[in-house]
């Protein structure tokens, strides 16, 4: 009998498109969660194995260390853990992100997240994150929308992503 994957098991998170949910084939290099191929991608470059959770959370931190405001680049480091902090330093670009990987939906995630960074911002967004908006490179913007749409098109469940990313998905409305 094959190991159980955590997001097949508990029912968190639609698969990846294109890839067929199963056996947890890794272990999130960040969350040590087990995860199956339609949950989790093996980063060549790291070398790693990492969530679909966890890798949202690494866009979205990225995305945030590319602000010009030094205290939301510290408030941020302060929120999250460490790993995240180390993961998504590597992080230049969504594009560069996501260039190894095989899967159309990657690059319609990236599309999406182009198109949400010149939108403007939905009118119920709270100051915080539009002062975040506003501090970012348009590469910030696109990591931070590439996050957005990755958690909507894999039904990633709010309480279990970074409190920026919710904010971001609120923020960012309809395009995301
Ligand atoms: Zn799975
Ligand atoms: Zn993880």
């Amino acid at each position: 009998m094959g190991a159980s994957c955590y997001f097949c098991s508990t029912g968190q998170g639609t698969p990846i498109p294109e890839k067929e949910p199963g056996d947890a084939i890794g272990v999130c290099r960040i969350c040590h969660v087990l995860s199956c191929q339609a949950h989790g991608t093996r980063d060549k470059n790291v070398p790693r194995w990492v969530c679909v959770l966890c890798d949202a959370t690494i866009l979205t931190i990225a995305g945030v260390l590319q602000s010009d405001s030094e205290e939301i680049v510290a408030e941020a480091i302060e929120a999250v853990g460490a790993e995240f902090v180390a993961a998504a330093r590597q992080v230049r670009s969504a594009q560069r992100y996501f260039a190894g990987r095989r899967e159309d939906v990657w690059q319609r995630i990236v599309n999406t997240a182009q198109e949400s960074s010149v939108a403007p911002l939905d009118r119920r967004i709270d100051r915080a994150f539009r002062t975040l908006w506003e501090s970012l490179s348009d590469d910030g913007r696109l990591l931070i929308g590439s996050a957005v749409a990755m958690a909507r098109v894999l039904n990633l469940p709010d309480e279990e992503l970074v409190d920026v990313l919710q904010r971001a998905r609120l923020g960012l409305g309809e395009y995301a």
